[in-house]
């Protein structure tokens, strides 16, 4: 009989194929009274500088296979293997007569469930990076293996993956990902979502009774999980597989061609990108520039942060690569959910509403306007664009461009070669510019919605927390008028507006920006082939017409089922 089950969608795509239950087993942690306390020292030493080679090597090999974003992710887990408490702690309960893998167990553990214990959910989520390296310490420890061999492509079945474990499968052997627990913004997500395979999470315990080899249907867009389906529904799927394989070979030949209405009005369509492998990536999905560099790539995982010189390469690379395109460049944004480890500013308890991006950039001004000469020394001869994040005030930003201006000061007194005439421009993502728009594009040559963040605050929904997910929708008829307001008062000052929060790649969002009037669409590189598609099937008036109606809507949930009936 066929049985359906419905977990959240986490990466999309359709996959046809047997299930495989694959459960990490679970280590028997050894237990022993040591002889030589100080040989036990030597010996987790060791482990674990061996576990954080495997990890920078993890982190290479995933930097240049799928981007650098996801390879922090090892990066970051490294860095926890050298975390000075949780060494100490195991260390001592070494020095108390526990074996070494005992004492790393018990140490992880406490640091597993303290981070369980706290409110902010990013912090929550830490639990499962702490015990992944715990794990692969122990596999060293007790010289076991629990890398598994697929045999065939098959869709894997899982409590959750950790990173690591999603990292080292055969790809090529993994149809999909189905996991009873874990959230849309979880590891696996992100992982799968960066690979294309399709995964739905949070499916719940029910997934793991399903036997091996059961046929499965898994659409990672709608999250739905069908085993045992009926020869009708089978080949029902095999047709949409079909089609959707056609679809994505059409919008990959037309992915180089601009995005025009079907009445002709163009829509500039940009990458989201936050390393120089993602900037390759965008250039072969047809970005047409890049609408947002992330630049906290260079910032993350240091002790120190990068100088001048080593910012202006890595800014130089990526301006090179692009050619006479486009580059909007967004200054660093730390802080809330992003850490630098050189900047501790101890515990806040509301990190998305503390210190944040341009301030702290504008009260570390040394750092901030090296950030900016590294940035106009690498833009000469490109199109450089420059803009601040989290600007809540027009002190701000005006304080931004007197720095800014310095900037430029220092570098033609000390007569460097920099880029000239360069557009600064804002991301609204705060409330209070988008009331006063107006106000602000007196200031600036353009503004970049930046909806992730600007929805969290509009709804007082924290992005991430799954517990208010269904809060957080850009498509909430009060984002959408805040877009029309932002986007209203460019135009009214005769300046261009764009929209670079993950919206701007959402199929279902894209007609209402383009009948808000939004002029550019900045998204993640592999989205690019088929948010083009979805401009050209519409016709500007008709987006229009569909905006207008979902203003008038009620919720995010009524405007994406209207959306979806056209
Ligand atoms: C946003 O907030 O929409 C945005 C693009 O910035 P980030 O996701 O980096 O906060
Ligand atoms: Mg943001």
């Amino acid at each position: 009989m066929t049985v359906e089950l419905k977990g959240i969608p986490a990466a999309p795509g359709l996959a046809k194929g047997p299930a495989l239950r694959w459960d990490p087993r679970p280590l028997q942690i050894l237990k022993f009274i040591p002889a030589d306390l100080h040989a036990e020292r030597t010996r987790l030493g060791d482990a674990r500088q061996n576990a954080a080679k495997q990890l920078r090597e993890l982190a290479g090999q995933v930097a240049s296979q799928i981007g650098e974003t996801e390879a922090a992710l090892f990066e970051a887990q490294a860095m926890f293997l050298e975390d000075a408490a949780l060494v100490q702690k195991a260390e001592a309960a070494i020095d108390s007569g526990v074996n070494a893998e005992q004492a790393w167990h018990d140490a992880c553990e406490y640091f597993a469930s303290q981070l369980e214990a706290m409110p902010d959910e990013t912090l929550r989520a830490r639990s499962a990076d702490v015990r992944d390296v715990g794990r692969r310490v122990f596999e060293i420890l007790m010289g076991v293996k629990a890398a598994p061999t697929l045999a065939k492509q098959s869709i894997i079945l899982t409590r959750d993956l950790a990173p690591s474990q999603t990292a080292v499968l055969d790809k090529s052997k993994v149809l999909a990902f189905c996991t009873a627990e874990g959230g849309p913004t979880s590891h696996t997500a992100i992982l799968a979502k960066a690979l294309g395979i399709p995964a739905i999470v949070g499916l719940g315990d029910a997934v793991l009774d399903i036997p091996d080899e059961t046929l499965l249907l898994v659409d990672g867009t709608t999250g739905i999980l069908a085993s045992n389906p009926t020869s009708e529904l089978v080949a029902d799927f095999g047709q949409r597989i079909l089609a959707d394989g056609e679809k994505r070979q059409r919008e990959h030949e037309l992915a180089t061609q601009p995005a025009l209405t079907r009445d002709g009005h163009r829509v500039e369509i940009a990458a989201n990108v936050g390393s120089v492998d993602d900037a390759r990536l965008a250039l072969q999905h047809g970005a047409e520039g890049i609408g947002l560099l992330r630049t906290e790539f260079l910032f993350l995982n240091r002790s120190q942060p990068p100088d001048e010189q080593t910012q202006y390469s890595a800014y130089r690379t990526i301006l090179d690569l692009m050619g006479n395109r486009p580059v909007v460049v967004r200054t660093l944004d730390v802080g809330g959910d992003k850490e630098v480890p050189y900047l501790d500013f101890g515990h806040e308890a509301n990190p998305f509403l503390g210190y944040r991006a341009i301030r702290i950039s504008l009260d570390h001004p040394d750092d901030f306007k090296a950030q900016l000469r590294a940035l106009l020394r690498a833009g000469a001869g490109h199109d450089l664009r420059i803009m601040f994040p989290m600007i809540a005030s027009l002190e701000e930003v005006r304080k931004a461009k007197s720095l800014f201006a310095e900037a430029q000061m220092e570098l033609r007194n000390a007569g460097r070669k920099m880029a000239e005439d360069i557009q600064i421009g804002i991301m609204v993502e705060i409330p209070s510019v988008a009331l006063l728009a107006e106000r602000f594009a007196r200031e600036v040559h353009f503004f970049s919605i930046g909806t992730n963040d600007l929805t969290q605050y509009t709804l007082a929904a924290e992005r991430g927390n799954k517990r208010v997910s269904h809060l957080n929708d850009p498509c909430h008829p009060a984002v959408l008028k805040e877009i029309q307001q932002v986007v209203h008062a460019a135009h009214q000052a005769g300046i261009w507006a764009g929209v670079c929060g993950e919206m701007a790649g959402d199929t279902q969002a894209i007609p209402i920006l383009l009948g808000l009037g939004v002029d550019e669409l900045s998204m993640s590189p592999r989205q690019i082939p088929s948010a083009k598609q979805v401009v050209r099937n519409w016709p500007l008036l008709e987006a229009q017409e569909l905006a207008r109606r979902a203003l008038e809507l009620d919720n995010a949930r009524a405007v994406r089922q209207m959306v979806g009936g056209y």
